[in-house]
């Protein structure tokens, strides 16, 4: 089965659908509300409602999980099967109605393994769980479908046909852990014998049924074989329990593996499950934040530029600092030629951008100069903030721009020595123009002679003064 992707996203999973845009969506493009569980899901572009899809495409692969099923069987409840399989191997007594009070508790258990693994809950079922509610007949249906394989093979063994023999033996072992599957989830023995319904677990896993095939077998064979390798050393009375604790451990390990298959084919198996995490959900205002990104960002990819200029316009009136929102609201209105209104917006966007991320701010900066060629903030501390972010990216003219007669344009600014001392530095180091450097430097002598940073201007000059004597040679 391929899996879907969202419409926009082509590296991200579909997690909703639309039928009748009809689209796919990641959860990229759904953010949902925390503060609001019950809310319905609606299309970002016709408003109607839709479909969930499940974790049937964000699911990892069963085959990349394979150590969190034997890290699964190291928890409580298993561990207590386990060490009740143990103890009855040796405690118990050897009556018949208390071996099947066992079994029927035992495969209780381990059906409710694949349940709960098939909702992809990390937490395994307690042990308790399995002695108390419904479903101890599960035992009895499951051995039915063990009674009726076995009778297949004794009537195929009757044909007198080696090939016939283990063909049929082959294929009862292939549809065997699809048959569980299904009567885990449909606790009905006509579901578990149903060749449409077993054939429809094998049908949505493909081929990747074999490989759970033959990791389930190999799981099947692990009790057997650590048993036979310790039973030379150890009496029958340490080997009994620990042959039964290993079968307990590797059965849950092969049922969370067969309930996990459940979640992760859940979309071919006609099922819908959520992954329990809840990673897309977000408090009010974040959420707001993500829905008003995604959706401009929607109808931005449809051509829809208007109505994703409307969306960020009114996200900013909810929260007029938020840069993310801001840089998006400046790239749509730079990208759609706006000339006006892409200027207007950069009376709010510039100072805040130049204080929250300098080097966007340059972009910005860089931006607004392609729509207006003199553009110059109309505030004496962004524009040397800006100029301090420039001459740092070695846009050393735009940079200078930025300070020219700064102490015309801002008589009353009171870092005219700082940005001075800036635009000298850019000057000398930058462009290497000496002369108006010294010039700035000067001008700083002059007009503020008690300036604390008289100090690095001596310094500078100093160092224009070596300059200037490497220069002509
Ligand atoms: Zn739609
Ligand atoms: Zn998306």
């Amino acid at each position: 089965m391929d899996k879907a992707h969202c419409h926009y996203h082509p590296a991200q999973p579909a997690t909703w659908h639309c039928a009748s845009c009809p689209r796919d969506y990641g959860d990229c493009c759904l953010p949902l509300n925390a503060d609001d569980q019950d809310a319905v899901a609606v299309c970002p572009l016709c408003r109607s409602e839709l479909s969930f899809l499940g974790a049937a495409n964000s699911a990892q692969p069963f085959w990349l999980r394979i150590p969190k099923f034997f890290l699964y069987a190291f928890q409580v409840g298993p561990l207590a099967f386990a060490a009740l399989l143990a103890l009855a191997s040796l405690f118990m007594p050897s009556s018949k109605i208390l071996w099947l009070i066992l079994l029927s508790v035992a495969t209780k258990y381990l059906h409710s393994v694949i349940e709960a693994s098939s909702q992809a809950q990390q937490e395994a079922p307690s042990l308790q769980s399995a002695f108390v509610g419904e479903g101890f007949a599960l035992f009895f249906r499951q051995l039915a479908v063990f009674i009726i394989a076995a009778a297949v093979l004794w009537l195929a063994a009757d044909f007198d046909s080696e090939a016939l023999y283990w063909a049929v033996n082959l294929l009862i072992m292939l549809v065997l852990p699809a048959s569980i599957i299904r009567l885990a989830l449909e606790k009905e023995l006509a579901a578990a014998l149903s060749p449409e319904l077993v054939g429809q677990v094998i049908k949505a896993m493909g081929w990747r049924y074999l490989i759970l095939w033959a990791f389930l077998f190999i799981l099947w064979q692990s009790p057997s074989y650590v048993t036979y390798m310790l039973s030379s050393g150890l009496p029958r009375v340490v080997l009994m329990p620990i042959a039964a604790a290993l079968f307990a451990y590797f059965a849950v390990v092969m049922c969370a593996m067969m309930g996990y298959v459940v979640f992760q084919y859940q979309g071919a198996l006609g099922y819908v499950i959520a992954d329990e995490t809840q990673q897309n959900h977000f408090p009010v205002a974040e959420y707001q934040r993500r829905k008003a990104l995604a959706e401009a960002e929607i109808r931005l990819k449809e051509g829809q530029s208007a109505q994703a200029l409307e969306i960020l316009t009114q996200a900013l009136e909810r929260s007029p600092d938020d840069l993310k929102l801001n840089e998006r609201f400046h790239q749509l209105l730079y990208g759609l030629h706006d000339r006006e209104r892409c200027l207007r917006h950069l009376d709010h966007y510039l100072p805040l951008v130049a204080r929250l991320n300098p080097a966007l701010a340059v972009t910005t900066l860089l931006n607004a100069r392609q729509l207006q060629g003199d553009f110059l903030p109309a505030d004496a501390l962004l524009c040397e903030q800006l100029a301090g972010a420039l001459l740092a990216r070695h846009k050393h003219r735009e940079g200078l721009s930025l300070l020219r007669n700064l102490h015309r344009r801002f008589p009353d600014y009171p870092h005219i020595p700082r940005a001075y001392l800036l635009a000298a530095r850019g000057f000398a180091e930058g462009l290497g123009q000496l002369e108006p450097a010294q010039q700035l430097l000067g001008f700083i002598r002059a007009r503020y002679p008690a300036s604390p940073l008289l100090a690095e201007v001596s310094q500078l000059e100093a160092l224009i003064a070596k300059l200037g004597q490497v220069k002509p040679a």
